[in-house]
């Protein structure tokens, strides 16, 4: 029996924008062209599920083609992913991180109101027969995922993925204190479970590796993201772009630029670049998030977007 989770979306689902609020392809390529003039090497398309967005193969086509030495990276949660393998492959994908927390049907029902769990693992089967993805199966680091720990290692043992876990950061007032576990104890319950390494030369700017070989037997590779116990936000470099065309200079900012307004108000490629750089200037040292992880969680003191209209 899974412990009760807590609601943490709304039932009803989350309020769709009109479409003349979302940025149109050409647009899209044109901030990915100004952000790649600026040196930005690798871009990802986040979700949710991105894929649901029409056009998105055109968008990631479009931008291999313009800007080949510019890494493609998706985002999702996997549940429109199985359908889309082959075409994600064709354009260009070569990453793919697929949002999966938990595999309990009760607790996946909990979180995303819905029974598409098998399309997500479909997903990533068919994502792994196809040879052509490095793929992490990202998962956000609550309590519940102690209690079906071994049943995920299980599962993942034999495919080939990096597991990552990520600490919950919160988004709202209400989300504060729901379910925060540290890295510390998922670190502690992994290397309980065989030989657990930490591995710095693959250490990524926002994860700790590890090599870790579960029940002594099946090599697997870890990431932690400790985005609340060890704050990493000084080697941090994501930008963010919503669908609505704003820029954020940080997933915790409460700033938001208007890249799409001053686009569509007729300002040129230089006019656009400096305002990038300049709302880049102003990006703070770190989140100011009130932490306190023995206490059991972190509240939000910024109000900002939740985490479904700025993507993952
Ligand atoms: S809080 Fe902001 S700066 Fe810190 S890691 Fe997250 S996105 Fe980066």
């Amino acid at each position: 029996m899974q412990p009760a989770l807590p609601l943490l979306h709304a039932p009803e689902g989350v309020e769709l924008l009109p479409h003349d609020e979302v940025l149109r392809n050409e647009e899209f390529i044109r901030l990915i062209g100004l952000f790649v003039s600026l040196g930005v090497v690798k871009v990802r398309f986040t979700g949710g599920e991105p894929l649901v967005r029409k056009g998105l193969l055109d968008i990631l086509s479009e931008t291999g083609r313009r800007f080949p030495g510019v890494e493609l990276c998706l985002t999702t949660n996997g549940t429109l992913l199985g359908a889309h393998v082959d075409d994600l492959a064709r354009v260009g994908v070569t990453r793919l991180n697929v949002s999966l927390d938990t595999l309990s049907p009760e607790v996946y029902r909990a979180i995303t109101y819905s029974d598409r769990m098998d399309d997500v693992l479909d997903g990533i089967d068919r994502a792994l027969a196809c040879g052509r993805f490095d793929v992490k199966i990202n998962a956000v680091l609550m309590r519940e995922t102690l209690a079906s720990l071994d049943e995920y290692l299980d599962y993942f043992a034999a495919r080939n993925v990096t597991l990552r876990f990520i600490e919950r950061m919160p988004f709202t007032e209400e989300d504060g204190f729901c379910s925060y576990l540290s890295a510390d104890r998922l670190i502690a319950e992994l290397g309980a479970r065989g030989g657990f390494a930490r591995n710095t030369v693959t250490d990524t700017n926002v994860a700790m590796m590890y090599d870790f070989r579960y029940r002594g037997r099946f090599p697997m590779r870890i990431g932690i993201i400790p985005a609340i116990s060890k704050k990493f936000c000084s080697s941090c470099n994501r930008l963010r772009i919503t669908s609505d065309g704003y820029f954020r200079n940080c997933l915790h900012a409460t700033a938001e630029y208007d890249l799409k307004g001053l686009m569509r108000s007729g300002a040129d490629d230089g006019t656009l670049r400096d305002f990038i750089v300049k709302a880049l200037s102003e990006k703070k040292g770190e989140h100011d998030l009130d932490c306190r992880p023995e206490g059991g969680g972190c509240s939000a003191l910024t109000r900002t977007r939740s985490m479904s209209k700025i993507g993952g």
